[in-house]
């Protein structure tokens, strides 16, 4: 008896009927086509045109051996190479015993022998192999997910095409959820109510998708992924969620944030993307923002674009030096007059159709796909070769700092490629400072101190870069070296508004103080900001006070007036 499989979805399957014999095609349609759309060819060579333009969308073929022009068994072999085709089961039609095996190790998954005998004997068997390879096709990639239970990402994106392609008339949504702050949330309760936690969520999203239909799966770490029939608003999803908190006692204050993208699944599309997309969206939430809510939107496609195309157009920007430096003063206020003590390099993309992109558009796009590294050094070189020019010119070293990215660190070279620059630039290392974000250190601080050390015994200037933005600590701090202290510009704008301000920076200039080393002032705007930190003691000031970053041509005024 053949097993009684089911189909997921009542659609129509389509199957493909290739044989030279006009009779065998009008017998075999006349059995299938209540049941299934058939398609039919009269030789190999027909056949694969069609597989090649209807391709997914065949559900079985069943092939005729013995034909003219291209025969059974090359249609076969063909197939097995194409990763589209060689997913569709083939049954062969053979009147021959020694056939059938060859074809059976070929590949194909069974045979209907001629002359054809009962309809329902073909139906029962093109409806099983059918079926035997949908399902095998989930089962490949099943596997629940250890943890909560839900299905894994690769068998929730083959459950999910299989949706569109059998309910195409279905609009569905797909969601992300996260929870805001889950790092900070394992770090205060303790990875096992992290994990109570993410168990909690898992199990409202059940619920929810047991009430409204639909599935999930968990992505990776907190991140969670819904398919469901549209909905006029998910707060009904949020209020789930919080009431499986709720009711779960190793569940502390958790939050959630959910992005939804109900655009169009476009045919180019991949899901992967289109579940991103809902990802993105759901990151445009502040972790601390009281909203739950985002939607993917047109302005984050454009983002998504544009992010794409900057990615693929940086070689060639490098490399058609688009990519422009430009320098900012930093000038010593200790005395009676300012003095310039050196510049910071902050880098420009002058691009052919977008104008000028400024860094915080491009930085951490480039450090997440790793060019930042590229571009950096490309930076530091230019940076080095105009302290070269400088020093020839005015007869006298204008020290440039030039920004390091927490990325660049990881990189193995980076220590040698920074002596080479400096050297085949032939300025001194001292002439090279290094700004490093605060934030850097806490990443591996251990690593990142060997590194800073290595670059200081070869005699590179360190400065620590947006200072009290991160969250080190300060015994962490005291024993790193360093030799200049960068304040976060946030405490030179506070500073005048408020008392509160006003001591936050007094409390980063002791720091400094204790640390023994000077402290830089960056975003001055006013000379009311000047005067203040001139009277608390800082030493250096960088800000649009004195200039903003300027063309080296336009920096040089600053060297002449001295
Ligand atoms: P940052 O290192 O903190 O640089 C200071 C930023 O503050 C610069 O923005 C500068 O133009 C701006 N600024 C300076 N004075 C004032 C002021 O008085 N008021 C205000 N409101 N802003 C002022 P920019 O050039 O847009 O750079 C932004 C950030 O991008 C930099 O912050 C730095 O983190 C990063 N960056 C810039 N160039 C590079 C680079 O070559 N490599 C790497 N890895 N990062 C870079
Ligand atoms: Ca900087
Ligand atoms: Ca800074």
């Amino acid at each position: 008896m053949e097993e009684d499989l089911e189909f997921l979805g009542n659609i129509k399957r389509t199957v493909l009927v290739v044989d030279d014999e006009e009779i065998n095609r009008v017998i075999l349609g006349g059995i299938l086509e209540d049941h299934y759309n058939v398609l039919f060819a009269e030789n190999g060579e027909q056949a694969l045109e069609i597989m090649e333009s209807q391709g997914p969308l065949i559900s079985l073929v069943l092939l005729d051996l013995m034909m003219p022009i291209m025969d059974g068994f090359e249609v076969i072999e063909l197939m097995r190479v194409n990763v589209i085709l060689k997913e569709i089961p083939i049954i062969v039609l053979t009147s021959e015993e020694s056939a059938e095996i060859e074809s059976l190790q070929k590949g194909a998954a069974d045979f209907i022998k001629k002359p054809y005998d009962m309809p329902e004997k073909i139906l029962a068997r093109v409806k099983r192999i059918i079926a035997l390879y949908e399902n095998r096709k989930l089962i490949q990639s099943t596997e629940r997910d250890e943890l909560t239970g839900l299905l894994t990402k690769s068998y929730f994106f083959e459950y999910a095409a299989m949706q569109n392609k059998f309910h195409p008339e279905r609009r569905m949504h797909a969601l992300a959820v996260n929870m805001k702050h889950f790092h900070l949330y394992n770090e205060l309760y303790g990875i096992s109510s992290g994990e109570s936690a993410l168990r909690s969520l898992a199990l409202g999203l059940t619920r929810y998708t047991e009430e409204k239909g639909g599935f999930a799966c968990r992505s990776e770490g907190d991140n969670f992924y819904l398919y469901v029939p549209e909905q006029d608003s998910y707060e009904g999803l949020v209020e789930t969620l919080y009431a499986t908190f709720k009711k779960d006692p190793d569940v502390y204050t958790a939050r959630i944030r959910v992005g939804v993208n109900c655009e169009d699944l476009e045919e180019e599309d991949n899901l992967e993307m289109f579940f991103e997309r809902a990802r993105m969206a759901s990151t445009t939430i502040e972790e601390n923002a009281s909203e739950t809510i985002a939607y993917y939107n047109s302005e984050m496609r454009e983002k998504q674009l544009f992010e794409e195309k900057m990615i693929r157009d940086i070689a060639n920007g490098i490399i058609n030096d688009e990519i422009k430096v430009i320098y900012q003063p930093k000038y010593d206020i200790t005395g009676e007059k300012p003095v310039l003590k050196g510049a910071e390099a902050l880098v420009r993309w002058e691009h052919p159709e977008y104008g000028t992109i400024y860094p915080d558009s491009f930085i951490s796009l480039f450090e997440e796909n790793g060019m930042i590294q590229v571009l950096d050094t490309h930076v530091w070189r230019l940076a080095a070769q105009q302290v070269k020019e400088w020093k020839d010119r005015f007869g006298r070293s204008i020290p440039i700092s030039v920004n390091v990215s927490r990325i660049d660190i990881q990189y193995e070279g980076l220590v040698s490629s920074l002596c080479s620059i400096a050297e085949e630039s032939g300025i001194d290392y001292r002439d090279l400072h290094l700004e490093i974000t605060e934030s850097a250190y806490s990443d591996d601080t251990e690593k990142l101190i060997h590194i800073v050390e290595e670059l200081r015994n070869k005699g590179f200037v360190i400065e620590m870069d947006d200072f009290g933005s991160g969250y080190s600590s300060l015994s962490m701090i005291a024993t790193i070296p360093i030799d200049i202290l960068k304040a976060d510009m946030s405490f030179i704008m506070n500073m005048a508004e408020s008392e509160k301000g006003l001591h936050m920076m007094e409390l980063v200039i002791d720091i400094a103080r204790f640390l023994k080393v000077p402290i830089i002032a960056e975003g001055v705007e006013t000379k009311e900001q000047l005067d203040i930190l001139k009277e608390k003691g800082c030493q250096m000031i960088q800000g649009y006070y004195f200039s903003k970053p300027v063309p080296s041509g336009e920096f040089e005024q600053f060297i002449k007036e001295g």
